[in-house]
């Protein structure tokens, strides 16, 4: 799933490329990925694209006095293209087709179609309900910031820094890759963790995510990719040395992912059970 880097990178790719473009018309290829009925989305036509923006894990194309909020999940895609004639691939959700015949196309990789848009004036746009109820955007934030946002109330750690009414933009690759970085256990109640943790994890946010961004502003413009190439210490790296301190990285499996995590950097040794089994035993 693109993260806050990588969807940063892109708007602001977006913006540099498409500002100043009118939107020819607007296409829903794939109705059912509209969320909402009025303005309909032909409105956008005749509109001037100003900005796309991004806040949190949502991605936010201005034209005119209208915005088109889109929420990509784990396999939607939005990008720059030049659309052959004819019907589009069955991937296509929705397309904006400017005035130099390019496409800023939302596309769904997956057949469940969880990629979501909606089209809202930008008048009263913060009261947007996916908008609304995002937490802080996670670089600068402050430790005692991180503390009141991931412990009120209490959570699972690996779960309280994906939770975007928490703090917004952070999702599997980037928490566990913050967690390595500050040495912290992915499985502790936030409530429990001891007072330096806060310090270690406002660090390792602001670290992490900016080398992130640096590195995706060099390969991400104007599409995103359908694979992602990121560069990552403990996410997808199960069973290669911890490059700090050389023990085998373990992991534990939920039910649709896996969570990679250093035994020795970050629990002290103790190693997780599987989440599944214990879904299982339950
Ligand atoms: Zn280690």
């Amino acid at each position: 799933m693109p993260e806050l880097p990588e969807l940063e990178a892109l708007a602001e790719g977006l913006t540099a490329e498409i500002a100043g473009r009118r939107v020819e018309r607007a296409v829903a290829w794939s109705p059912a990925t509209l969320r909402t009925a009025e303005p309909p989305l032909e409105a956008l036509a005749g509109g001037e694209v100003r900005a796309v923006r991004r806040r949190g894990k949502l991605m936010l194309v201005e034209a005119g006095d209208l915005v088109l909020v889109m929420h990509l999940m784990s396999s939607g895609r939005l990008g720059l293209t030049t659309p052959p004639k004819g019907r589009p691939p069955r991937t296509a959700g929705i397309g904006l087709v400017l005035d130099d015949g390019r496409e800023l196309r939302l596309r769904e990789l997956s057949t469940r179609r969880r990629a979501s848009a909606s089209l809202v004036p930008v008048t009263g746009l913060e009261h947007h309900p996916q908008l609304a109820r995002l937490g802080p955007e996670p670089m600068g934030l402050t430790a005692p910031e991180w503390r009141e946002r991931l412990t009120a109330p209490p959570g699972v750690l690996q779960n309280a820094l994906r939770e975007g009414r928490r703090v917004a933009g952070v999702g599997r690759c980037y928490a566990s890759e913050i967690m390595w970085a500050a040495r912290l256990p992915p499985l502790a109640r936030t409530d429990r963790l001891p007072d330096d943790a806060w310090e270690r994890l406002a660090a390792a946010a602001d670290q992490v995510l900016g080398a992130a961004l640096d590195r995706a502003r060099e390969r991400i413009t104007t599409n995103l990719p359908d694979r992602e190439q990121r560069l990552t210490y403990v996410h997808g790296h199960f069973g290669e040395p911890c490059l700090r301190c050389g023990t085998s990285l373990a992991r534990v499996g939920f039910s649709e992912y896996e969570l990679v995590y250093c035994p020795a950097c970050q629990t002290g040794g103790r190693m997780y059970a599987d989440r599944r089994m214990s879904r299982l035993l339950r």
